[in-house]
C-alpha cells in the first residue's frame, strides 16, 4: 500500500521529535531532526524493548546521569 494515501496517528511528542503509527499499511515512523525511521511494527516493538533494556542498564552503570528525583529512590526500573 502507498505510505503517501495514509492517516498517520501521534503516538509520542518530546523536543527530540515525534512517533506516528500508520494503520493503513502497519508502519511505525520514529521523526528525529531531520531523519524519520520507519519500522514494521514487531521490528518497533523490539527496538522499544531493547532501548527500555539499555536505559535501565545505563542508569546501572551511569547513577550520576539519572534525573534527581530517580535518584531519589523513585526509580520506576
Ligand atoms: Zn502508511
Amino acid at each position: 500500500m502507498e505510505h503517501q494515501n495514509c492517516r498517520c496517528e501521534l503516538l509520542a511528542q518530546s523536543p527530540l521529535g515525534h512517533v506516528t503509527a500508520c494503520p493503513g499499511c502497519g508502519q511505525v515512523h520514529l521523526t528525529l531532526q531531520h531523519m524519520t525511521l520507519r519500522f514494521e511494527v514487531d521490528a518497533f516493538r523490539a527496538m522499544a524493548a531493547m532501548l527500555e533494556q539499555a536505559l535501565c542498564r545505563m542508569d546501572h552503570t551511569m547513577p550520576a546521569t539519572l534525573p534527581e528525583e530517580q535518584r531519589a529512590g523513585r526509580s520506576v526500573h
